[in-house]
């Protein structure tokens, strides 16, 4: 692989600035970060043990702290790293974070956040980044159990607010399905979706917490979405293959989606497979095959180490760089995001590069390749206007 021509990638997208197509709300600032709180932003571990003695030694880690520190300009080591951030001003840090590389909008599913987290508002201006939101189908959805007598009169209000969502400014829907049911799409049973509702609306009615999930009801959900989706013209994004513990990660490949992309209803529709390893050759394969297929490697990179690296060429083989999207998938420390950004930049560079080496593509067109990547798909699928990418 020659550095050189990843280099000259690099360079030429310095003033690029990317659309964040999938992020999460950043903590409320000042704050002190302590090294465990570090590590569990780059695992998506939920036992504690993990970040306590593993975490440290992992690639993925030990490549954000070299990062981290490259900026600061301190020691590569976590000590280091956390007593630098933690002395600076916390708007200094984090712009510096945020700036390099330049972020144009962020698309942000507030699904994810807590009473610690900054509002959509609040983080435009705390970051000086445009935001627009996402919104979450299945906290959409549990919210509406209460109010409906039976699964039509759910599912059409969770339709009509999603209508409501999109008018009121929002550029997309995202499902969590995967953390919820299998992703292999079965036609929904009306009996067995009559029963699960009932029982959803009994704890609903009791008080109890209402959680979506089995294949019914989430199911049944996602195949109404994808098509209001469809029809309000907005992308629907589908998280699949990796993510924390609560998913079976042997139920999360975006092949069992293939009802969505073949059955006529949902012609036009444009999904979006988020993160998808290690089902990311499975999801260029969809991007090769589908119009409506687009996928990103949020959290393969940086989570990953070089195995995001290697995920970003074999993604290349099969899917068109016009399907490829970029974002951080980044949540809480301004940390996450700049890592996330500037290694995707970098595995976008190598990939890209080695197909100039080999003669594959120009020069030219692996820098307008990187443009359609780190900013152009997004703004295309979403439907950007001008100005809220000024
Ligand atoms: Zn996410």
């Amino acid at each position: 692989m020659n550095r050189d021509t990843a280099q000259a990638l690099l360079a030429s997208w310095k003033y690029e600035r990317a659309v964040d197509h999938h992020c999460h709300p950043l903590r409320r600032w000042p704050f002190q970060l302590t090294a465990l709180e570090l590590r569990s932003a780059f695992t998506e571990a939920l036992d504690p043990e993990l970040a306590e003695r593993h975490v440290l030694y992992s690639a993925g880690y030990q490549a954000a702290l070299q990062r981290i520190a490259l900026v600061l300009g301190c020691e590569p080591t976590e000590a280091a790293v956390l007593e630098r951030r933690n002395r600076d001003d916390s708007e200094r840090h984090t712009r510096r974070l945020l700036d390099q590389p330049p972020t144009e909008v962020m698309l942000v599913d507030a699904g994810f956040s807590s009473p610690e987290s900054f509002t959509l508002a609040e983080q435009e201006r705390a970051t000086g980044i445009a935001q627009r939101e996402i919104i979450r189908l299945e906290t959409l959805a549990e919210a509406l159990v209460k109010t409906a007598n039976d699964p039509r009169e759910w599912l059409a209000a969770t339709r009509a607010a999603l209508r409501e969502g999109i008018n009121r400014g929002a550029v997309g829907v995202k499902t969590i399905c995967a953390y919820r049911a299998s992703l292999k799409l079965q036609p929904v049973d009306t009996e067995t979706l009559g029963a699960a509702f009932s029982a959803l609306r009994l704890r609903a009615e009791r008080g109890q917490p209402v959680r979506l999930a089995g294949n019914s009801l989430c199911h049944a959900v996602l195949f109404e979405a994808a098509q209001e989706c469809q029809q309000l013209d907005v992308p629907l994004q589908l998280h699949c293959g990796f993510g924390d513990p609560d998913e079976d990660l042997a139920e999360t490949s975006p092949l069992g989606l293939r009802p969505l992309f073949i059955d006529p209803t949902y012609r036009g529709l444009r999904i979006a497979l988020l993160h998808c390893y290690p089902y990311h050759r499975e999801a260029a394969y969809l991007c090769a095959v589908f119009p409506g297929a687009y996928m990103d490697l949020s959290l393969t990179i940086p989570f990953a180490g070089l195995e995001g690296f290697r995920a970003m060429r074999e993604t290349l083989g099969l899917c068109p760089t016009s399907k490829l999207l970029y974002a951080s998938d980044a949540s809480r420390y301004p940390e996450v995001y700049f890592v996330a950004a500037s290694l995707h930049r970098e595995a976008l560079a190598e990939a890209l590069g080695e197909l100039v080496d080999r003669a594959v593509l120009s020069s030219d067109s692996a820098v307008a390749a990187g443009r359609q990547v780190l900013a152009e798909n997004a703004r295309h699928i979403y439907r950007l206007a001008p100005t809220d990418t000024g």
